[in-house]
């Protein structure tokens, strides 16, 4: 491994789920945990050009650029494709990044939120080519880019990237190890292929993993009452081989003690401790839920634009992490859901999608659960 990788903590503080107040970043909140994970001789920072509307950037600015030597840190920000046309939007934005960051070189730059589509999209653009370039002109450190998408398209992307890109950025937890959307063992296992680094994010599920039914719990703390429920995601992501760094978006100072408390001094998992962790699976997919394989059959004919199997996805995250006396937890993952589509409540009760449905899952009724939960 590069021998710069090597100085990199297990630990990286993700800056996109800060402390705020109002729209505001708490900035005094920011520096406390700042200096609570530098002082523990943690130095790897993730951001990005859109985490918190832009903020993200400048706060990192403020709370680490300007009050620590530059060689003490390593900072990672991203370009998003989503929105860009042309290689000088790509500029436009790479120095808007670099000056929202106050920094003359960036350590760790990456394409962001990447599948094998934008992959394409990157090459016709340019975009490979452009942040070569700074890597030349030294502006760049190191490159590579964050991955949302199969094992097969990765493999393919890196059919097309492996001479250039440095490490990779995969979403890896316990629960998704082998799931077929995430798909994180296979995606970890071609990164391993073509030798690559590792960024672990998500390694707790946007904050699933901190909420687990109490049975799966009760394992986790049988093994050891000490560790809190979140520790368990962590150490499971920063226990594997050829992790780079586990990112964490830590919001408040209690977040970063915890997180301090078990990386400071990693220890990676045991026998025992993996055994907790593949019960503590077992009872989460034993949840029952609604048994939608995402086939997308019922999804063009329905006249409301109904996103059923994304509904049903939410739903079902709810009702493995949730607890379905309250609220949903996932109110946001609804929102985004609905975006554009139809709601649960506009399924004007037609019938066109059920006699689609392989599984026979009564869309209608379902329907009418969620948006009960979701929308009153
Ligand atoms: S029953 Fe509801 S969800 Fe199904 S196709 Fe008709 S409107 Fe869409
Ligand atoms: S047809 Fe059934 S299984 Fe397929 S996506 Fe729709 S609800 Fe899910």
């Amino acid at each position: 491994m590069n021998k710069e990788f090597e100085t990199i903590g297990k630990l990286g503080f993700g800056f996109m789920r800060l402390p705020m107040n109002g729209s505001e970043i708490d900035m005094d909140e920011t520096n406390k945990m700042v200096d609570a994970f530098m002082e523990k001789g943690f130095n790897y920072f993730d951001t990005a050009y859109v985490y918190i509307g832009g903020k993200s950037e400048v706060a990192l600015r403020e709370s680490l650029v300007k009050r620590y030597p530059r060689e003490s840190f390593k900072i990672a920000s991203k370009l998003p494709l989503w929105d860009i046309k042309t290689k000088e939007e790509i500029d436009k934005i790479f120095n808007e990044t670099m000056e929202r960051l106050g920094l003359d070189y960036i350590d760790f730059y990456l394409l962001h939120s990447m599948n094998l589509d934008r992959f394409k999209q990157a090459e016709e653009m340019g975009a490979w080519d452009y942040i070569k370039e700074k890597k030349a002109e030294g502006k760049i450190k190191h490159i590579g880019f964050s991955f949302h998408d199969s094992a097969e398209h990765l493999e393919e992307a890196l059919k097309m990237c492996a001479d250039d890109t440095e490490f990779i950025q995969l979403q890896i937890n316990y629960i998704d190890w082998e799931s077929d959307n995430v798909q994180s063992r296979k995606c970890y296992e071609v990164a391993r292929k073509y030798n690559k680094p590792i960024i672990i994010m998500e390694p707790v599920k946007g904050g699933s993993l901190v909420a687990l039914p109490t049975k799966a719990q009760d394992i986790f703390k049988e093994v050891n009452p000490e560790l809190s429920i979140p520790s368990w995601a962590i150490r499971y992501c920063a226990s594997l081989d050829g992790v780079l760094t586990v990112l964490s978006g830590m919001s408040d100072m209690a977040q970063m003690e915890d997180n301090l408390s078990y990386m400071a001094d990693f220890k990676p998992l045991n026998d025992t401790e993996y055994k907790a962790i593949d019960e503590a699976v077992k009872i989460i997919n034993e949840v029952p839920t609604i048994p939608c394989t995402n086939c997308k059959y019922c999804v063009d004919g329905c006249p409301m634009s109904i996103n059923i199997p994304r509904l049903f996805s939410v739903a079902n995250q709810n009702k493995k992490f949730g607890d379905e006396s309250k609220k949903p937890y996932n109110m946001r993952s609804y929102k985004d859901a609905t975006k554009d589509k139809g709601l649960a409540s506009q399924c004007i009760q037609c019938g066109a999608c059920e006699g689609h449905c392989p599984q026979h899952i009564e869309i209608i009724e379902e329907l009418k659960k969620i948006a009960a939960a979701y929308e009153e």
